[in-house]
C-alpha cells in the first residue's frame, strides 16, 4: 500500500542529516509512484518531480523531521502550490446582472447536478439565480433540472426539446432581466466524447451570452482522461475554472493536479456527493494531502515546523548576545526572512525588539537578491565575516570575482549590512520600553 511504501522510504532515509542528491532521488522515485497511482498524468508527474528535486537537494533538514519527512513536506508544499494554494478561487460575479455562469463538460460529468448545487449555494449567499436548461437533446435532461429546481424552490427557465440552445439562453437572459434574477446558471449539453458539433454550439453560447464564468465540470473518477478533455474544452472555450465532481468516491484526486497543471485554470469547487448541498470550495492543501494519502505524517510535519521556528529564534538570540551582529548573522537573517516570509519573525530574534515592529511585517526579499547576498557572503573568509572593517579594495575585488558579482554589488551589500548593524544596536540599546516609545513616534 501507499503508506507502507512511504514507510519504506522513511526507513531507508532515517538517520541521514542532510538532503543529498541520492536520498532525494530515492524518495522521489517513491513519490513518483504515489502520484502515478493517484492517477496524476505522467507528464505532469515528470515536471512536478523535477521541480521538487530542484527545491529539495541541499536543503537543510528540520531538526524534528527525518529526511524523508522533509522530502514529503516539500512535496506537499509544492503540490498545494501547484494546485493554487493562496490564490483566490472565488466565483467572479462582478458584472451587470443577470450574470451568466456557463457549465460545460462531458455527459455524466455532473453538470446538471452541479447547476443545482451552485444555485443553492448562491441563494444562500443572498443571490437570486435562474436555472437555464440549454441541454435540449434529451427530454430527460430538461426534466432533471426542473426536478432539481422544484426541490430547491429555485425557478427553472421554461425551455423545450429541439429549441436552439443559444435562443434559449438569450430568452432566459431577457426573462431574468425583467424578473429580477441576478445570476443565470446555464446547464449545457454534453456528449460521451468531445465532438466538434458540441464545441461549436458551446462557442455560440459563449459568444452570445459572454458568461462571466465558464466552469468546466470534470468527473474525478475519470482520472487521467480528464486531462485531455479539460485541455480541449479550455482551448475551444477558454474556461475560467474547474469543478471536480465525485470526490466523495475513492478517486485519489490526481485529476485535480493534472487538470490544474495542464490548463492552469483554478479548481473552484469540488462535488462531494449526489445531494444538493454537497458542493465545497476547493482546498489545495487538503487535496495535496489526499493525493499523498498521508494525513498523520503531514500533521506531524506541521507541528515540527512550529517548533523549529522557535528553536532557530532562540539560538540566534543567544548568539547575538554573545558575538554581536556579524555578516554571518546578517546572512542568516536574510535567509530566515525568505524562509518565514516576513520580517516579523526576524525581529523576534532581537532581544526585546520583537512585538513592537509589526509594521515591518510585510517586507519581502526577492529570490534573486537573496542568492546574490548568499554568494557574496559565502565568498568571504571567516575573518572577514566576523569583521567587515577589514574589507579593503582588493578583498572586495576578490569577493566579487569569487561570487560572480561586481564590486558595486559587494559595496551595496556591505552598506546594507552596516545599516542593519546600526539598527540592531539601536534596538538592543532601547530595550522593549524604548522601542514602544519609538514606534509611537
Ligand atoms: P451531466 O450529464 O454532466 O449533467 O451529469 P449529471 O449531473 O446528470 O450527473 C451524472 C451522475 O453523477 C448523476 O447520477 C449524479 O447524481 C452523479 N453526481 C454528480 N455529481 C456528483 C458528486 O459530486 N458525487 C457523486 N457521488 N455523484 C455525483
Ligand atoms: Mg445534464
Amino acid at each position: 500500500s501507499l503508506s507502507e511504501k512511504l514507510d519504506g522510504v522513511f526507513q531507508k532515509l532515517r538517520g541521514k542529516g542532510h538532503l543529498t542528491e541520492d536520498n532525494v532521488k530515492e524518495a522521489l522515485r517513491e513519490v513518483r509512484l504515489v502520484l502515478l497511482e493517484a492517477d496524476v498524468n505522467f507528464k505532469v508527474v515528470k515536471d512536478f518531480v523535477a521541480a521538487v528535486r530542484e527545491r529539495a537537494v541541499g536543503q537543510e533538514v528540520l531538526k524534528s523531521l527525518t529526511p524523508a519527512q522533509q522530502v514529503i513536506k516539500i512535496v506537499r508544499d509544492e503540490l498545494a502550490m501547484l494546485m493554487g494554494e493562496g490564490s483566490d478561487n472565488a466565483l467572479d460575479l462582478a458584472a451587470r446582472p443577470p450574470v451568466p455562469i456557463m457549465l460545460c463538460g462531458l455527459q455524466g460529468s455532473g453538470k446538471t447536478t452541479t447547476c443545482g448545487k451552485l444555485a443553492l449555494q448562491l441563494r444562500r449567499e443572498k443571490r437570486n439565480p435562474l436555472l437555464v436548461p440549454a441541454d435540449v437533446y434529451r427530454p430527460a435532461a430538461i426534466d432533471q433540472l426542473k426536478t432539481l429546481g422544484r426541490q430547491l424552490g429555485i425557478e427553472v427557465f421554461d425551455s423545450q426539446v429541439g429549441q436552439d440552445p443559444v435562443e434559449i439562453c438569450e430568452a432566459a437572459r431577457r426573462y431574468g432581466e425583467l424578473n429580477g434574477f441576478d445570476t443565470l446558471i446555464l446547464d449545457t449539453a454534453g456528449r460521451l466524447h468531445i465532438d466538434d458539433k458540441l464545441m461549436a454550439e458551446l462557442e455560440r453560447i459563449k459568444t452570445s451570452l459572454a458568461p462571466r464564468e465558464i466552469l468546466f465540470v470534470a468527473d474525478a473518477m475519470t482520472g487521467q482522461d480528464a486531462v485531455n478533455v479539460a485541455q480541449s474544452f479550455d482551448e475551444r472555450l477558454g474556461v475560467t475554472g474547474v469543478v471536480l465532481t465525485k470526490l466523495d468516491g475513492d478517486a485519489r484526486g490526481g485529476a485535480a493536479l493534472s487538470v490544474r497543471a495542464v490548463t492552469g485554470k483554478p479548481i473552484k469547487f469540488v462535488g462531494m456527493g449526489e445531494k444538493l448541498d454537497a458542493l465545497e470550495v476547493f482546498h489545495p492543501d487538503r487535496m495535496a494531502q489526499r493525493i499523498l494519502g498521508m494525513g498523520d505524517v503531514l500533521s506531524l510535519i506541521e507541528k515540527a515546523e512550529a517548533a523549529i521556528d522557535k528553536d532557530t529564534a532562540a539560538d540566534m538570540e543567544k548568539r547575538l548576545r554573545k558575538e554581536g551582529f556579524t555578516l554571518d548573522s546578517f546572512l542568516e537573517q536574510m535567509q530566515s526572512i525568505k524562509k518565514m516570509g516576513s520580517m516579523e519573525s526576524i525581529l523576534k530574534m532581537i532581544p526585546g525588539a520583537g512585538k513592537q515592529m509589526k509594521q515591518l511585517k510585510d517586507m519581502q526579499l526577492p529570490d534573486k537578491e537573496l542568492k546574490k547576498i548568499e554568494a557574496i557572503i559565502r565568498s568571504m573568509t571567516a575573518r572577514e565575516r566576523r569583521d567587515h572593517r577589514i574589507l579593503n579594495g582588493s578583498r572586495r575585488m576578490r569577493i566579487a570575482k569569487g561570487s560572480g558579482t561586481t564590486v558595486h554589488d559587494v559595496n551595496v551589500l556591505i552598506k546594507r549590512f552596516t545599516e542593519a548593524q546600526k539598527m540592531m544596536k539601536k534596538m538592543q540599546k532601547l530595550g522593549p520600553k524604548g522601542m514602544k516609545k519609538m514606534m509611537r513616534g
